[in-house]
């Protein structure tokens, strides 16, 4: 047996897990097609509860299907240290985004019972319920509907393109569970995942300490000019919303690439114009405008600026404009005591590490609201995800996975030897029907 600082997880096992949990949903070209609350899903997450329960840990289940695997605390009336990720995926999506976060921390736990290891605090392994959003909008549900940011009601009535509510499918796979959804304090809440970007592998670091998620702004940016004949109509005489754009985007994309470099994020989604006829001069364009930046104050001034370079387009060719804010999610600033326990874990296990902001949405964000939180990031080949081609390696699993151990550790106190009881001690379980 290791002492406690040399306590590492077992690679390989949590691999085979890794492995064995990628075969559910899994498409031809190597990813997984495991969309919310679909019969893959109720798959995986029988997967998940019995090996959680054949390491002694209750599983309970809340109304909107988020799972807690238990392992009891020497002082179990203190709040859990809850460690966390989603096993739901993108229609052709990958097999780490996820439930490397669910399986690592079942593989933390599995290190403990082997070690007779105990902590102070409670640990508990969760499942977030929906976390892509791909079938069910919105993204990070169940983790909003714990949080209180999401109504529950809203939730359930979410339906999926072929008219399928949340409310019918979480019942059908047997997923909606007798425990009361949030209302109670976590001690920490920690998330490993990969990190969906290039920036460690470029960097060369093995592990990113993430304290904090960027903030979003999303518009509908409308452009009235006026139709005209696309034949007789002489350019010099044309209000063409499309030419009063693409000025725009000339001087909006110059400026986000020197001004905002280089965290700033500009991208147009969606771009409509009317009447949409090929010989018409459109009277109006709309796009959808997504903007990013780690820093609130940054994103002011790239929404001034995307305000400005439109009003100055506009204003050569006397075209008119609106925009109109569609969604704000504010830069997330993770807690210090968990980025510090995270951050001596990565020392701790000699690994190469540097902070890192996180580029997209995690349940992380919505535990944030009511809980100290924080994320651990590994590298995935070429940034690639939300793709079937998304990669690690064994080791760079291994490592996030001790990097977890050990700031849970940190978080949930103990660390001492002793002879562990966990169902005995653990309150009833709500568990699915
Ligand atoms: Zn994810």
């Amino acid at each position: 047996m290791a002492s406690v600082p040399d306590l590492r997880v077992d690679g390989g096992r949590l691999w085979r897990r890794l492995e064995e949990m990628a075969r559910i949903g899994a498409t031809p070209a190597g990813g997984v097609h495991r969309l919310a609350l679909s019969e893959e899903d109720r798959r995986a997450r029988d997967l998940f509860g019995e090996w959680a329960a054949s390491l002694g840990l209750s599983v309970s289940v809340d109304g909107i299907g988020n799972m807690f695997a238990r392992r009891a605390g020497t002082d179990d009336a203190r709040p859990p240290v809850v460690l966390g990720s989603h096993l739901d995926s993108q229609p052709t999506g990958g097999r780490f985004d996820g439930p490397l976060g669910v399986l690592a921390a079942l593989e933390v736990v599995h290190t403990f019972e082997e070690h007779g290891i105990v902590t102070t605090s409670p640990i508990e392994v969760a499942n977030w319920t929906n976390e892509e959003g791909a079938r069910f909008p919105p993204a990070m549900m169940g983790s909003g509907v714990f949080s209180g940011r999401f109504d529950l009601a809203d939730a359930l009535r979410a339906a999926d393109p072929s008219g399928v509510t949340v409310a019918r499918a979480i019942d059908r796979i047997g997923y909606r569970g007798a425990a009361p959804i949030g209302g109670r304090r976590l001690g920490a809440h920690l998330e490993l995942h990969i990190e969906q970007g290039p920036i460690l592998e470029d960097a060369g670091h093995e592990i990113g300490v993430v304290t904090g998620v960027q903030g979003t702004r999303w518009f509908d940016l409308v452009i009235i000019g006026e139709e005209a004949h696309a034949g007789p109509t002489p350019m010099p005489r044309r209000t063409d919303p499309v030419a009063v754009l693409g000025r725009a985007l000339v001087g909006l994309y110059r400026r986000v690439e020197t001004e905002f470099a280089p965290h700033g994020r500009l991208t147009f989604g969606v771009l409509t114009a009317t009447p949409a006829s090929r010989n018409t001069v459109p009277g109006r364009v709309r796009v959808s405008v997504d903007i990013r930046h780690p820093e609130d104050e940054a994103l002011d001034d790239m929404e001034a600026c995307l305000e400005q370079e439109t009003e100055r387009a506009c204003a050569e060719r006397g075209a008119e404009w609106r925009l109109d804010s569609v969604w704000r999610s504010p830069t997330v600033r993770f807690s210090d005591r968990c980025i510090a326990a995270v951050r001596g874990a990565a020392e701790h296990c000699g690994y190469r590490w540097m902070p890192l902001m996180a580029g997209a949405g995690h349940d992380s964000v919505h535990t944030n609201d009511v809980a100290p939180t924080g994320m651990i990031f590994v590298p995935c080949e070429g940034g690639v995800s939300h793709n079937e081609a998304e990669r690690i390696t064994p080791r760079q699993a291994e490592a996030g996975a001790n990097v977890l151990l050990h700031a849970a550790l940190n978080l949930a106190g103990g660390g001492s030897r002793g002879p562990v009881s966990c169902s005995a001690t653990n309150p009833s379980p709500g568990g699915p029907a």
